[in-house]
């Protein structure tokens, strides 16, 4: 199951590891039956034969951050939502392997029919941005925001790298989930729905929310308050609330929040006419430096289209910008931060975890399922549906 639930006492300041249930240990670590060593010379052989085994009944899906060796048997490949639209586009897939993180096996859950079952090869592949938002604590700041008399003008706009449980609260408050490419057209939406006055609760990434508002929509950063979840009202007074326009959740990337204004300079400094482009993740000082901010999708649209000869600096994922510099030999491709490792979590996934996974298939048992609450997929499905209606959200990526 999905949804992160459990009294404030016992929840951990940072749930690291997938569903939640398990408050006490590190959750999900553990696959019953043999999971292959990751040293078996014959991995990549057992995962060709399993797939041929699979046929069509099975989709394997594979966000851009994983591993090349799980990219390799990936279907298709792209961002959370791309990735989601694609398995929903499968309707005669009897199974969907995911390839990412929870919060992605969740949406793709929630967009497929109730005949399909999505497969995450390890629990233990979460995110810490979509845990540093858990739905206790979101209904509590509503709850507070409802006292502090500002709720009813207050519209929630929702990250896709969040749980399904914030996904429904955003539905049940007539709000919007959004991507790092749709960021902009959705505040905007949510603005005008807010009305003069108006404010926008942003979760669970602060830097998502305050870049979109500051950056692309021309926005003061004095508008800005960021609602810290362990302090009574946020850590912030009822005239804060009242005067802000953007309420942004205390949450970030582990990883993306990393890349710093010193490595964007040194990039300068060293790489002749390097172009910085980074992710939206990114904290505000970097974004500002930067020559060129977006999704990964952008980012490698970007660099595609790009010049041979251009240099590039690029502030995301480690795995994928790797990939791009394979990917494109004729452009000089550098990783903006020499202190930023691979996303922890995403790497869960390896190649043992997914000939696990699809060899249980082989053998008709299914392993890892990710089915999120019929309720809470309704509500979800709200708000997913609510971004899919925003003005020009046609097949974004
Ligand atoms: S890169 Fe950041 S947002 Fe993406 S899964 Fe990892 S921690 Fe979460």
């Amino acid at each position: 199951m999905t949804t992160t639930t459990g009294p404030a006492h016992a929840r951990l300041p940072l749930l690291v590891l997938g569903a939640g249930r398990d408050l006490a240990s590190e959750r999900g670590v553990e696959c019953p039956g043999d999971l292959p060593a990751p040293s078996d010379p014959d991995l990549v052989a057992r995962a060709r034969a399993a797939r041929a085994a699979l046929g069509d009944r099975v989709f394997v899906l594979g966000h851009h951050y994983q591993r090349d060796e799980v990219i390799e048997f990936a279907d298709v490949t792209g961002d959370s939502f791309k990735l989601a639209k694609e398995a929903a586009a499968r309707p005669d897939a009897e199974w969907i392997v995911f390839c990412g993180v929870h919060f992605m096996a969740e949406s793709a859950d929630i967009l497929t029919s109730d005949a399909q079952t999505v497969i995450l090869p390890d629990l233990a592949a979460g995110c810490s941005m979509a845990d540093m938002a858990a739905i206790d604590q979101v209904e509590e700041c509503w709850d507070e925001l409802v006292e502090a008399g500002v709720a009813e003008a207050t519209v929630p706009v929702t990250y896709m790298n969040s749980s399904a449980a914030i996904k429904a609260f955003t539905g049940r408050h007539g709000g919007t989930i959004c991507t790092s490419s749709n960021a902009k057209t959705a505040l905007t939406w949510a603005l005008e729905k807010a009305g003069a006055g108006g404010k926008v609760l942003f979760l669970p990434d602060q830097h998502l929310g305050r870049n979109t508002y500051a950056r692309d929509l021309g926005g003061s950063l004095d508008d800005c308050v960021v609602w810290d979840p362990h302090r009574p009202m946020g850590g912030l007074t009822p005239e804060q609330l009242r005067d802000a326009t953007m309420i942004l959740w205390r949450g970030h990337c582990s990883v993306h929040g990393r890349f710093t204004v010193d490595a964007v300079e040194a990039a300068r400094r060293t790489i002749p006419g390097v172009k910085v482009i980074v992710h939206p993740e990114c904290r505000n000082e970097v974004v500002e430096l930067a020559d060129e901010v977006g999704s990964t999708e952008k980012i490698i649209k970007t660099i595609a289209a790009a010049p041979a000869g251009t240099a590039w600096a690029v502030g995301t994922e480690l795995n994928l910008v790797q990939r791009l510099a394979a990917q494109f030999p004729e452009q000089q491709i550098a990783f903006l931060e020499k202190n930023v490792c691979y996303c922890s979590t995403m790497n869960r996934i390896d190649l043992p975890h997914l000939v696990w996974a699809l060899e249980s298939l082989v053998e008709g048992r299914v392993v890892n399922t990710i089915r999120v609450d019929d309720q809470v997929a309704h509500d979800a499905r709200v708000a997913l549906d609510q971004m899919l209606a925003l003005p020009g959200e046609t097949s974004k990526d």
